[in-house]
């Protein structure tokens, strides 16, 4: 017998609305092939209105190498300690170790899945005991979700620690009605092709002091001193976001708020048809929160429970992820200091991203849904 194969859903697939190669033929029309040009200017200025806040952007060539610039830019260098969430993707922490430095991993609390403030204060007690003052803190808003901002603000005050906030997966959520982005002394944005827009590869740098993006577009475009021949007394990178690519990002700041809305709307159908299962739920957003809910993360009961869901979908051609991996417990990380509690321990193994893209209809939605109630049948 003939089993017909069902198109794959993807976990969050890019999602272009009608304007994006209108920009791109543009940079075309204009020869602006080469990075620097009015898409850029333009890209971060939708940027800069959309966050608000008085927000200056710099677009760079991924989320990843604009984490890397900030770091630079707090002072961080070799020897250095870094203090960085420990449940989050790698991209989190990996450009510490670029330039040198330690990273020093700290839990999380449950209510947002985010560090968690005791732990945080903790850690940073005991590494200025031990002589090591961290330089800065790396706060995230894993799957959209804001972070305890307050309290990270009040501690990163009394310890006159600097805060990177990690904002890759969190444009367009909202913590006390400010927007994500807007709460570091530096953020950090991802347009990779799986973050609620992109630009098929991109990130910017965030801040709300001007001098603080225009040394981030210096140091991204090799650190050309200003003098008619080149020179240079720093070390550059080449980081800058290309105007081909920028062209792509202000297509979809046009849809940016419809593709928030699409991705909340997918929470609450999942949460709608999937709660009534005792086994299963949902983080729900803390009061003053608004997540964008860039991935739907359900949490199941046990280990078992979420491999019999995620093979369930695997079987049917859909994917689903486990949770991140904590960076305490990632190899590469084994020698690093880390502060645990058991939470992002417990989360990776009982948690489960859910497709989430914002071109899911309803049909994906119930099909996606019907295979999860089976596998409790
Ligand atoms: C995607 C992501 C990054 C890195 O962004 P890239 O643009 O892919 O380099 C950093 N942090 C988090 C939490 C991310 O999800």
């Amino acid at each position: 017998m003939e089993t017909e194969v069902q198109e794959k859903i993807w976990l969050s697939s890019p999602h272009m609305g009608s304007s994006e190669q209108m920009y791109v033929k543009l940079a075309f029309d204009s020869n602006w092939i080469a990075p620097l040009g009015p898409n850029v200017t333009g890209f971060e200025k939708d940027i800069e209105d959309y966050i608000g806040n008085d927000i200056h952007a710099s677009c760079l060539s991924s989320g990843t190498g604009a984490i890397h610039l900030a770091l630079e830019l707090l002072g961080v260098g070799l020897g250095d300690e870094v203090i960085c969430q420990s449940f989050t993707f790698a991209a989190s922490a990996n450009p510490i170790t670029y330039l040198g430095a330690k990273p020093v991993f700290v839990d999380s609390e449950k209510e947002t899945w985010n560090i968690s403030p005791e732990l945080l204060e903790k850690a940073i007690i005991d590494r200025i005991n031990l002589g090591k003052k961290p330089k800065v803190i790396i706060a995230v808003h894993l799957y959209g979700m804001p972070y305890k901002v307050d309290d990270i603000i009040n501690i990163s005050r009394k310890y006159d620690i600097p805060v990177i906030e990690d904002s890759a997966e969190a444009l367009g959520s909202v913590y006390n009605g400010v927007r994500c982005g807007s709460f570091g002394d530096i953020a950090i944005l991802s347009f990779n092709g799986n973050k609620i827009i992109t630009t098929s590869g991109g990130g910017a740098l965030l801040s709300k002091d001007k001098q603080i993006t225009n040394k981030a577009v210096f140091l991204a475009t090799q650190a050309r001193d200003n003098a008619p021949h080149y020179q240079h007394s720093h070390i550059g990178y080449n980081y800058r976001m290309s105007n081909v690519l920028a062209g792509i990002g202000r297509g979809q700041m046009e849809v940016l708020p419809e593709r928030v809305d699409a991705r909340k709307n997918n929470f609450l159908f999942y949460r709608e048809n999937l709660s009534q299962i005792s086994e299963l739920s949902f983080l729900e957003d803390p009061k003053g929160s608004s997540s964008n809910r860039w991935l739907t993360c359900v949490l199941t009961s046990s280990f078992k429970t979420r491999e019999e869901i995620r093979m369930a979908l695997e079987n049917e051609n859909i994917e689903s992820r486990p949770l991140w991996k904590p960076m305490h417990m990632q190899p590469v990380f084994k020698e690093a200091a880390s502060y645990t509690n058991g939470v992002s321990e417990d989360l990776f193994n009982r948690g489960l991203c859910l497709p989430s893209g914002s071109n899911l209809n309803k049909e994906d939605l119930s099909r996606i849904c019907k295979i999860i109630k089976s596998a409790f049948r």
